[in-house]
């Protein structure tokens, strides 16, 4: 008998009539002679709505008490989706993540998974019942309850196919499957058979939403075949596996994109050994994140440091620059706001040199400005004007041939 972790997103649980949907589905899998361990999101846009109701108070809720009121969006799924079950003759139980036994680290609001005591949810499955766990959330040594940031379920699902030694862990969404880039904003994006671990997690940290990374993390550390797929229909999705066979001449995969960059320009900085430990020092002791980092040296002793971050974290990070400027000996702060990142990736790219050359040309032939470039074995990244960005994703979908990719792609 096989055990099946299938996971279902917001939207596929986003209404009762959705809800009744799913137990349908699950039924059927279990029907085909498997274990099922069901892990769900909140209703539709519940996450959201409850975000609101705290920001409706105050501006800076204590990050505990958002992990109390974010949780129990998934607590009203798992308990009717239970219902739903039970209506249907079927023996089903639902857990929060603490009483799944998901155990995480103490940071509020994006707690990493340390353990996961499965024995509860192990014992279920024995009694033949139907085991349904909270997303998103877990519990630390302390018996706080955490959440495991934005989108945590599908790392919730993975995790526990891990700890289960899940022949599959199934994500069911909104979408057919993993596409070549969004296809919410590029219409003319390809759902992809496939797709390398590698590859996936590169996508997933530079934007695309479609899976957490920490659930691509999971996968590729232990080796959980999963696969994306739509809660609505029966097409088979992507596999995200190890070695993708299929396609695999491809140089490049897919395209992902986010807004909310923002650039930051320290400049007239001593040209000195120490200035760059002291200038990200003084960010990483602030639990400031940045991204890329460019620098310039104008003349013998000033240097220029650019590095691009999220807006959010923009206002803070002036403030303590401005007040380490003595100390950090620079001339001038700059930032450009409204600015987005777009990155094109695929395992293909290693040492292939012309891919960063083909992107650069095609988005100057577009006239849209690069403002910064970072590249990897297996991705490059620009950083664009944010009103540039759809362009110049529907651009490079384009001229890498994305919408048509069975057939490997020729650079220059
Ligand atoms: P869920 O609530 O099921 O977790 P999400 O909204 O988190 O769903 O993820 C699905 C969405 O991810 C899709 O509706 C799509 O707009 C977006 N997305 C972004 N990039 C991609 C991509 N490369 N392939 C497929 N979907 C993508
Ligand atoms: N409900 C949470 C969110 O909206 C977690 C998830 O859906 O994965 O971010
Ligand atoms: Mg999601």
């Amino acid at each position: 008998m096989s055990t099946i972790v299938q996971k279902y997103g917001g939207t596929s649980v986003g209404s009762v009539e959705r809800i009744e949907h799913v137990a349908d589905r699950i039924i059927k899998t279990v029907n085909e002679g498997n274990r099922v361990v069901v892990v769900v999101s909140a209703m539709g846009k519940s996450t959201d709505e409850l975000v609101s109701l705290a920001r409706q108070i105050t501006e800076e809720p204590s990050k505990r008490e958002m992990d109390m009121l974010l949780t129990t969006g998934e607590q009203v799924t798992i308990a009717l989706l239970a219902m739903a079950l039970h209506k249907r003759g079927k023996k089903a139980t639902s857990l929060t993540g603490w009483q799944a036994g998901m155990g995480t680290e103490a940071t509020h609001g994006s707690a990493r998974i340390t353990d996961i005591k499965t024995e509860r949810i192990l014992s279920l499955l024995e009694e033949n019942h139907i085991v349904i766990v909270a997303g998103f959330q877990g519990k630390t040594a302390n018996n706080e309850i955490t959440t495991l940031g934005r989108g945590g379920s599908d790392t919730t699902a993975v995790a526990l196919a891990a700890a289960l030694k899940a022949d599959r862990c199934d994500i069911y969404t909104d979408v057919t499957g993993v596409f070549t880039t969004d296809p919410r904003y590029v219409k003319t994006a390809r759902k992809l058979q496939s797709i390398s671990y590698d590859e996936m997690l590169e996508m997933a940290n530079l934007g695309a939403g479609v899976l957490h990374p920490r659930a691509v993390e999971f996968a590729k550390n232990y080796q959980v075949p999963l696969m994306v797929a739509s809660s609505m229909t029966e097409e088979i999705g992507t596999i995200i596996e190890e070695d993708v066979t299929v396609e695999q001449n491809l140089l490049i995969r897919g395209i992902a994109f986010e807004n909310d960059v923002t650039k930051v320009t320290v400049a007239g900085l001593p040209n000195k050994i120490d200035t760059l430990p002291k200038l990200f020092t003084l960010l990483s002791n602030n639990n400031i994140n940045v991204d890329i980092i460019i620098q310039n040296q104008y003349d013998e002793k000033s240097v220029n440091i650019s590095f691009s971050m999220t807006q959010s974290s923009l206002k803070e990070t002036l403030s303590i620059l401005k007040g380490a400027q003595a100390e950090l000996g620079f001339s001038d702060l700059f930032h450009e706001d409204e600015l987005a990142k777009v990155s094109i990736i695929g395992s293909g790219m290693v040492s292939n040199p012309g891919v960063a050359a083909k992107m650069f040309d095609v988005l100057a032939t577009n006239e849209i400005f690069i403002k910064m470039v970072s590249t990897s074995e297996i991705k490059v990244s620009v950083v664009v004007a944010e009103e540039d960005m759809v362009l110049a994703v529907e651009m490079l979908h384009k001229a890498f041939q994305l919408e048509e990719a069975e057939t490997p792609v020729n650079v220059g």
